[in-house]
């Protein structure tokens, strides 16, 4: 029988007592003068196990008995009876316990990634319209706030918008900004906000009847307040596991009064080109424009619609969209003298 060496506390003195270490399949058995112990492996805790220490509790109650030892044998020996006896079944409930958390884990970081877009649209959409006026008319004023917008061109362009003669439960309103920013943006509730250094760059009234089909189903499909939503979402559960509540006002705030650079998802930008397409067909109106204002955008790279452009959807793919929309829609397409005649109103 092998025997090994080890150090013995007997939990009520700090008193070391050099002890002899032998084994059977079941027990552990220290000898020393004056000392007998046999510990049953099912009652011994390890506390530390390296290639060079380990150290081992007996007794479910305090004070514990407690061994140490350097050996390398009875290291090995250890780690060879934990394999075979009761310390498997701890060491498999850890396992267990390892992956269970990795399970849930794993829940929550896809539910984050997942879920969180999914259920900020369940929400958007159970917003009655006037809170979304509401937000809208209330970010509409912060972000205005600096800006000078031309009432003239507002005019124009909501009369423009008017000829599009698009359905909707939303009572949209355009805001024509003297700015040269090359952007567009549309609020919650309604409102939309065209900036000068974009229609500087219009060559068409296709391509505004595109710019502003895309912008309302921004609106009407709520996007703006699926974004706000989904912005939020982040936080309130921070907030929830944290109990912090200031973080979330303060980031409301950020949020509501940063709509305008919020950028939307890949799936959100092409349902604004796709539905937008939809809309200029519905009122015989020709998509070429969404082409050709898409081709701009591409010639002139330096130009970055942060609306339009910031995210995924490249804009080669957008343009074959495009293509293929008018490919399998053949429509009459009605001229309207009014639309053109408004477009060179705004450009004058
Ligand atoms: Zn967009």
């Amino acid at each position: 029988m092998n025997t090994y060496k080890g150090r013995y506390f007997d939990g009520k003195t700090s008193r070391a007592v050099e002890v002899t270490i032998t084994n059977d399949d079941a027990n552990i058995y220290l000898n020393a003068e004056g000392i007998t112990k046999k510990w049953p492996l099912a009652e011994i805790t390890q506390e530390d196990c390296t290639r060079q220490f380990l150290s081992i509790r007996f007794g479910s109650a305090f004070p514990y008995e407690q061994l140490d030892s350097t050996d390398k044998a009875f290291i090995d020996t250890w780690l060879k009876l934990n394999n075979k006896s009761g310390f498997r079944h701890l060491h498999s409930a850890t396992g267990f316990l390892a992956v269970l958390l990795l399970f849930v884990l794993s829940i929550f970081v896809l539910g984050y990634a997942y879920g969180l877009p999914w259920l900020a649209g369940v929400v958007a959409n159970k917003v009655p319209i006037s809170y979304e006026v509401t937000l809208g008319e209330n970010a509409l004023k912060g972000m205005l706030a600096e800006s000078k917008t031309n009432e003239l061109k507002s005019k124009q362009l909501n009369l423009f918008f008017k000829q599009l003669h698009i359905q909707s439960d939303y009572s949209i309103k355009i805001y024509y900004v003297n700015e040269e920013v090359v952007n567009a943006f549309a609020l919650p509730g309604g409102n939309i906000v065209v900036y000068d250094g974009l229609v500087k760059k219009l060559k068409n009234e296709n391509e505004l009847a595109a710019l502003l089909a895309h912008e309302f189903t921004h609106v009407q499909k709520r996007h703006a307040t699926r974004n706000i939503f989904r912005n939020m979402a982040g936080y309130i559960l921070i907030s929830a596991l944290t109990g912090d509540m200031n973080g979330l006002t303060q980031q409301f705030i950020l949020t509501a009064d940063n709509l305008g650079t919020l950028s939307y998802s890949r799936e959100l930008e092409t349902e604004a080109d796709d539905y937008g397409m939809q809309v200029l067909k519905e009122n015989n109106l020709s998509c070429a424009g969404m082409k050709s204002l898409f081709e701009t955008f591409k010639e002139e790279e330096k130009i970055a619609v942060h609306e339009l452009l910031s995210s995924h959807p490249d804009l080669d793919s957008r343009i074959e969209r495009v293509e293929i929309f008018m490919q399998k829609n053949s429509y009459d397409i009605q001229q309207n003298d009014s639309l053109s005649y408004y477009f060179k109103q705004l450009k004058k």
